[in-house]
């Protein structure tokens, strides 16, 4: 890309339906937003047991502020770690079952420091085609080889791995998948990692808080009780936790060299440590309030039930991620746009997000949603679908 190419190349993203435009949004995230100055009813954030907005997280920053301040000052080898992330990472290692944990600033961030501190280009990265973008670089960044199998095809990736002659290999998967909702066989991945050798890597980002009954995530809802020294789990306390930043969970040693070796955690300013405050409450509310994992339960079904008779199929998936199925990304815009016009804000999902001809209208379900909104959801697409 030049200068002088950009006008070009961004009319021609525009007439392909590909060009992404911000919109700004005034208060605080609930099911219902501000946004560009207009009320509307929001199924677009994954702010899954609607906790960003919510108080106590919101009292305990401002307390944490007036001991803490606001910025950490430094990175965390430097004097910037703080007691309350010390505290945050041991109450996140015994919440999740793992030995330790390990904040980093955000997801795409710990997956960039994770996989380069653990391979290099004699190293091979097994990726699921649709893993998340940051695990995608994640895996360029460490110069490793870089395979990818079909959707969830682990005779493929067995296969894959019985040819590989890397010194380390691993696997990295969403657990699950952020645009799709459904969920990744996770022991059958670990079975796979342990025939083959390989480190197997969960991005739990959209599990963490909502799957398992105590929303303790992937590895409650699979049942691994007692995880693996293969395992490298990462979570994200950006949306169900209703935050920001993440964690990385595993064996001592494991983190002990992430410490060491992990440039996106040591060449980074600590995140304030009024997030890690904020985290620790969500984190009570989290465990303690299961009424917020039913609540969305609910949701999920009566969407899905509602749902049967429209002309575009939701995917399958049991999740808050719920895919409704458009194909074509002048159709998916317009679906958007015509939800948009009677005050329902349901983004649509365009190549390169999703793989090309199946652009969609991702709907994103909270606890903070009541049943009369996904009524009024359902009531809207019915208008359209006519
Ligand atoms: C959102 C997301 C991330 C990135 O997490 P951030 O903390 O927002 O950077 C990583 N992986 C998956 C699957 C995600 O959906």
């Amino acid at each position: 890309m030049t200068p002088d190419r950009l006008p070009a190349a961004l009319a021609e993203l525009d007439a392909h339906g590909l060009l992404r435009r911000r919109r700004v949004f005034d208060g605080a995230q609930r099911a219902r937003v501000m946004l560009d100055g207009h009320a509307c009813l929001s199924f677009s954030s994954n702010d899954y047991l609607g906790l960003a907005g919510h108080a106590e997280l919101a009292r305990a920053a401002l307390e944490a502020v007036a001991m803490a301040g606001v910025g950490a000052g430094a990175a965390h080898l430097l004097g910037g770690h703080h007691r309350l992330h010390e505290e945050l990472e041991r109450a996140l290692a015994d919440f999740v079952g793992l030995p330790a944990a390990l904040l980093f600033s955000t997801g795409y961030m710990a997956s960039l420091g994770v996989l380069p501190a653990l391979l290099d280009r004699h190293g091979e990265v097994f990726e699921d085609r649709l893993n998340h973008a940051s695990l995608i670089d994640a895996a360029v960044l460490s110069r490793a080889r870089l395979t990818r199998y079909p959707h969830l095809d682990l005779a493929r990736l067995d296969r894959k791995l019985g040819q590989s002659r890397a010194s380390t290999k691993l696997i990295a998967s969403d657990s699950v998948f952020s645009m799709d909702g459904d969920i990744a066989p996770v022991r059958e991945l670990l079975a796979l990692a342990d025939k083959h050798g390989a480190w197997l890597y969960l991005d739990d980002a959209h599990g963490f808080g909502v799957l398992g009954e105590a929303g303790r995530g992937i590895l409650e809802h699979a049942a691994l009780t007692a995880p693996s020294a293969r395992l490298i789990y990462l979570a994200t306390l950006g949306k169900a936790a209703g935050v920001a930043g993440a964690f990385v969970a595993g064996r001592h040693a494991l983190i002990e060299w992430l410490v060491n070796k992990a440039r996106t955690w040591i060449y980074t300013t600590a995140q304030p440590p009024l997030l890690a405050a904020a985290a620790s409450v969500s984190l009570g509310l989290i465990a303690g309030e299961s009424w917020r994992r039913r609540r969305l339960r609910e949701l999920i079904e009566r969407l899905r039930a509602g749902a049967a008779g429209l002309p575009w199929p939701l995917a399958p998936s049991a999740t808050p991620i719920q895919p409704l199925m458009v194909g074509d990304n002048a159709a998916a815009l317009r679906l958007a746009e015509g939800l948009r016009a009677r005050g329902i804000l349901v983004p649509a999902i365009r190549p390169p997000t999703v793989p090309r001809g199946q652009a969609r209208l991702r709907v994103s379900l909270s606890a903070a949603h009541t049943t009369a909104d996904v009524d009024a959801l359902l009531a809207a697409l019915r208008e359209l679908a006519a």
